[in-house]
């Protein structure tokens, strides 16, 4: 299975051997000159980038199965629909559609959220987990529900990565700013910022934008940046929690390029430990954008027959992971 992943930053292709479980991945990343991801720019990556790393996931494939010379062992091409930035589905949807065309194979529309968690539940040979999406244009809890992933609780405003983005910009910090808080967070002590978590739903926005003025008014950044990573995440595990209980699983995966976080992923084991539930998180090549994520769930869709028409192929901006009929789930209770 070759899949194709470009929703925002990540000119990704990967194969996905389904006799041996191995993947591969080549991912050219886009990296923004000043300021965040620019989607006009992001665009024209992924139509410079796609074409190499295909080419670099082709080479792989032939490589490893029957020599440079011969016609890789493609059954299908597996591509995020969305959600995502307008402009990279759209480059990356044609792009794809080229590819199944000329290689005479079919396509199949993969949601890139129901990816995230697909890739974790894979990983971990789960049965039937809650999953905490952590990237950056999402926070998202999903479990499975009568053939659906269904969003338990969700950001009211903006996405988690896209929330420490922000604030970063503002200290002129260059994105990605997730791992330039988490070095600089070592070095922090705690000071009060916003917790807003109704219910199932937790917003960003409050803490991001108290952060900014904390800076402003000359707190010290590590202080900040420890205080942000300590509030926010202990949202997600507060309703990641709930989630837990409300549907009695007692397995639970993450997913996201936030997910990267090593203090996200040990507030999350606790949390599990003292419930005694199973915590995984996948290896971080899987856990920020790529296209292992897409080629894995794709294979499961193409078993279970959900190959799209060209006519249908359109991409979708704002794609939610519960319009997707989970068709490859046979062995699941309603
Ligand atoms: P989505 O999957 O919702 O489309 P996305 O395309 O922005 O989101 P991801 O690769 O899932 O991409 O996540 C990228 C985000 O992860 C960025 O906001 C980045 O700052 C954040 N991130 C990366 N590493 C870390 C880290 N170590 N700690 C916190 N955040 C991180």
């Amino acid at each position: 299975m070759l899949g194709i992943e470009g929703t925002a930053w990540a000119a990704s292709a990967a194969v996905f051997d389904t006799e041996t479980d191995d993947v591969f991945i080549e991912t050219d990343a886009y990296e923004p000159d000043s300021g965040g991801i620019h989607p006009r720019e992001a665009a024209e990556h992924m139509h410079d980038a796609i074409p190499r790393v295909v080419e670099t996931a082709l080479a792989h494939a032939r490589e490893t199965f029957d020599g440079p010379d011969t016609e890789p062992p493609v059954d299908a091409v597996a591509f995020s629909r969305g959600p995502g930035l307008g402009p990279c589905l759209r480059t990356v949807g044609t792009a794809a559609r080229a590819l199944a065309q000329s290689l005479d194979v079919p396509l199949i529309g993969v949601n890139h959220m129901v990816a995230h968690l697909e890739i974790g539940r894979h990983t971990a040979d789960f049965d039937s987990p809650v999953c905490l999406n952590a990237s950056g244009a999402n926070a998202h809890l999903l479990a499975y529900r009568n053939g659906r992933y269904r969003v338990l609780g969700e950001t009211m405003d903006t996405g988690v990565g896209n929330a420490i983005d922000k604030f970063t910009r503002h200290v002129g910090w260059s994105h990605p700013g997730g791992p330039k808080v988490e070095e600089a967070a070592k070095d922090g002590e705690l000071i009060d910022l916003p917790y807003v978590v109704k219910g199932m739903d937790f917003s960003f926005s409050g803490s991001m934008s108290a952060a900014k003025q904390r800076y402003d008014d000359g707190v010290p950044v590590e202080d900040i940046c420890y205080s942000l990573q300590e509030t926010i995440f202990a949202m997600l595990t507060e309703v990641a929690e709930r989630a837990l209980s409300l549907t009695g699983s007692d397995e639970l995966v993450l997913g996201g390029g936030v997910g990267q976080n090593a203090r996200l992923r040990e507030m999350l084991a606790d949390m599990c430990e003292q419930r005694g539930a199973d915590f995984h998180a996948p290896e971080p090549r899987f856990l920020r954008d790529n296209a292992g994520m897409i080629a894995v769930l794709g294979a499961k869709m193409y078993e279970a027959g959900e190959t799209l028409a060209i006519e249908d192929s359109r991409v979708d901006p704002n794609f939610r992971p519960d319009q997707v009929p989970v068709t490859w789930r046979t062995d699941e209770p309603e």
